[in-house]
């Protein structure tokens, strides 16, 4: 018997290295989402937690298959939005390149800095045109309570910061990283960013990152081995669950007014 997909689920997690399964949901069911674009990265699992309706998609896959340019970005987030997905809270590995972003902090990147070069950018490849506003590409609303969960949890966590969003999936040459780090001043560097956080607010939902650290990147001259990177990655990952667990709940309602623009940011965008 095929299920039909549910259509009110409100809010939705990309989970990134590391992050393949939540583990906290009740009545987790599993559905294989049809898109215009293709398959998103794997079978989007629905579930509740703590009375709220929640929708997770491993963002390389289960068993982590696909790397960072390879991956169906729109239909990720067409996969959500299709759910009825109103607030997308995407988690993701980052190097950094500041030496008071330590390996094991927490960021919530406020900009970003676009470096890929060959991905699928937009919903809107004609014949309707739109020119969403990225001035502020991150949920404003979103990031806060981030911010002030991980805070009521002694997590360090770093408000904002700019996400430099390479293409991959080779790391920085380290010319390429002190580029990042002196001329442009970013202060975290990753390859999955771009476009999730564009097709989010072509698709009108309210999106924000939780940016794990784990290693300086190569400007820093600071060899990690893979151990080490390992061990900083499980224990980030243990933090983003125990942050989701914090966040979910404190998420606002259907019914609930909330500050920002997120929700209609195509009324003045469509040409
Ligand atoms: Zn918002």
């Amino acid at each position: 018997m095929l299920v039909k997909p549910p259509t009110k689920v409100e809010i939705g997690i990309i989970g990134g290295s590391g992050l393949y399964d939540p583990g906290m949901f009740e009545s987790v069911k599993e559905f294989k989402i049809y898109t215009p674009y293709g398959n998103p990265s794997d079978n989007v699992m629905v579930g509740t937690y703590k009375g709220r309706s929640i929708a997770f998609i491993p963002r390389h896959g289960r068993g982590h298959k696909i790397p960072p340019h390879k991956i169906n970005y729109r239909a990720n987030v067409w996969a959500l939005k299709s759910l009825g997905t109103k607030w997308v809270v995407a988690v993701s590995a980052v190097g950094s390149l500041r030496e008071d972003f330590m390996p094991g902090d927490l960021v919530v990147p406020d900009q970003f800095i676009d470096m890929t070069k060959k991905r699928e950018y937009s919903f809107f490849n004609g014949p309707v045109v739109a020119h969403v506003s990225l001035a502020d590409p991150f949920c404003p609303t979103l990031r806060t309570l981030i911010t002030s969960v991980a805070q009521s949890l002694n997590v360090r966590i770093h408000p904002r910061g700019t996400y430099v969003c390479i293409e991959g999936p080779r790391f920085s040459s380290r010319a390429e990283s002190r580029v990042w780090k002196e001329v442009f001043k970013a202060d975290v560097v990753g390859m999955t960013l771009v476009p999730e956080v564009n097709l989010a607010r072509e698709a009108e939902m309210h999106y924000a990152t939780i940016a794990l650290v784990t290693d300086y990147d190569v400007w820093a001259e600071k060899p990690v081995t893979a151990e080490e990177v390992a061990r900083v990655m499980s224990e980030n990952v243990e933090k983003a669950k125990r942050i989701l667990a914090e966040l979910i709940p404190r998420l606002p309602g259907p019914d609930e007014r909330v500050g920002c623009l997120c929700e209609t940011s195509l009324r003045d965008s469509l040409v």
